[in-house]
C-alpha cells in the first residue's frame, strides 16, 4: 500500500502528492460498521473516476462522533480495499484529529459573524419549524440573541441566496438555503462538529477536484457549496451515484443491517460493484485476478451508462451470478 508518509505539509497538502493534481478525487467511508455493497459501488465509482482520468484517489475516514463507530472497522474497511486492490494515494486522514482545522473554519465564520450560538431543544425546534427539503427549518429563534451556554449548538445563517451546481449524472440542481435549508449546525451541542462543516474542510485541504458520492448526499451538497463560498474554498465537481436499498426500498446502511463485504472473492465482489455501474465486464473476466479486471475496467469505464435509479441489494447480488 502506498501511504507513504504520515503528514500534511505546512501548507495542508497531503505529502508524496501533486501539488496541483488535474483530478482528485477520495472515498470517505463513516466506520460505522464494515464496507457493505452500498459503499462498495461508492468506492468502486470515485476510484474508477479518478484512475480512469490518471488522477489521484484519497481515502478518508469520517469518525467525527465516537458513539457511531465501530471499533475495529476503520481497520477492516482499509483491508478490505486492500483485497479489493483498491490502492489508496497519500495518507489516510481521520477526522477525529481534525478537530482544530474545523475549529479554526468555524472561528472565521464566527469573526464575520455568520454564525451563532443556539440552546433551542429538539422539541422546540419541531414544534416551531416548518418542514423543509431535509428536516425542520430552524425558525431563527436564537439568531438575534447570542446567549452562549456552554451546550449550545452553533449555526451558521443562510440567506435567500440560490445556489446551484452541475451534477456530473444528474444536471442542475439548485436549492434556496433559507427556504428550503435554514440556518444549520456547524457544530452540536455536545462539542461534535457536525459532517457538513467537516467535510467542506477537509475536500478544500486535501486539494479534492472531484467528488463522487451516493445519491442520498445530493441534498446536502448546496449546503457545503455554501460553506465553501463562504470560506473562500473552490467548489470540487460533483457526482452522485444511484444507492443500493434492501428490499423495503431504504438505503443499504449498517442501520438497515447490510450485509459485509466479503473478503474472500474479490473479484466477483467487484463484478456485482461494476454492473450495478452499468458497465459489462466480458464473461472470461471472472475468472481472472483483480488485476486483469481492474485493467480491463479502468480502460473501458463509462459513466454514462450507469443507470440513475436506485436498484435493490437483490439485483446486485444477481449480477455475481451472471
Ligand atoms: N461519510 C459519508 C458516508 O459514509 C460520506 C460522505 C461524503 O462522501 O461526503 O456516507
Amino acid at each position: 500500500m502506498n501511504s507513504r508518509s504520515r503528514s500534511l505539509t505546512p501548507d495542508g497538502c497531503v505529502r508524496g502528492l501533486n501539488p496541483r493534481p488535474i483530478y482528485r478525487g477520495r472515498f470517505a467511508p463513516s466506520p460505522s460498521g464494515p464496507l457493505h455493497l452500498g459503499s462498495l459501488v461508492t468506492a468502486v465509482a470515485s476510484y474508477l473516476e479518478a484512475k480512469s482520468r490518471d488522477g489521484e484517489w484519497l481515502v478518508r475516514i469520517e469518525n467525527l462522533d465516537p458513539s457511531r463507530e465501530v471499533p475495529g472497522s476503520s481497520n477492516g474497511i482499509l483491508k478490505t480495499l486492500e483485497t479489493l486492490g483498491m490502492e489508496w494515494d497519500g495518507e489516510v486522514i481521520y477526522q477525529n484529529k481534525r478537530n482544530k482545522a474545523y475549529q479554526t473554519a468555524l472561528a472565521l465564520l464566527e469573526e464575520r459573524r455568520l454564525t451563532y450560538p443556539c440552546i433551542c431543544s429538539r422539541k422546540e425546534i419541531a414544534d416551531s419549524s416548518i418542514a423543509g427539503i431535509e428536516g425542520p427549518i430552524y425558525p431563527g429563534t436564537c439568531r438575534n440573541s447570542f446567549l452562549h451556554k456552554d451546550l449550545s449548538a452553533w449555526r451558521i445563517k443562510t440567506n435567500d441566496n440560490l445556489i446551484e451546481f452541475e451534477d456530473a449524472l444528474r444536471g442542475r440542481f439548485r436549492h434556496l438555503m433559507e427556504s428550503d435549508i435554514g440556518d444549520f449546525v456547524l457544530r452540536r451541542a455536545d462539542g461534535i462538529f457536525a459532517y457538513q462543516l467537516a467535510v467542506v474542510v477537509d475536500d478544500a485541504e486535501q486539494g479534492i477536484t472531484h467528488i463522487v458520492r451516493g445519491e442520498d448526499l445530493l441534498n446536502s451538497t448546496p449546503r457545503q457549496i455554501y460553506l465553501q463560498r463562504l470560506l473562500g474554498y473552490q467548489t470540487p465537481m460533483y457526482m452522485h451515484l444511484p444507492v443500493v436499498v434492501n428490499a423495503r426500498g431504504e438505503k443499504l446502511s449498517k442501520q438497515t443491517h447490510a450485509a459485509p463485504v466479503a473478503n474472500s472473492d474479490a473479484v466477483s465482489q467487484l463484478i456485482m460493484a461494476i454492473r450495478f455501474l452499468g458497465q459489462t465486464p466480458p464473461k472470461e473476466l471472472k475468472e481472472g485476478d483483480v488485476t486483469s479486471l481492474w485493467d480491463w475496467i479502468i480502460k473501458n469505464w463509462k459513466p454514462e451508462t450507469i443507470p440513475l435509479t436506485p436498484r435493490s441489494c437483490q439485483q446486485l447480488l444477481n449480477f455475481s451470478q451472471m
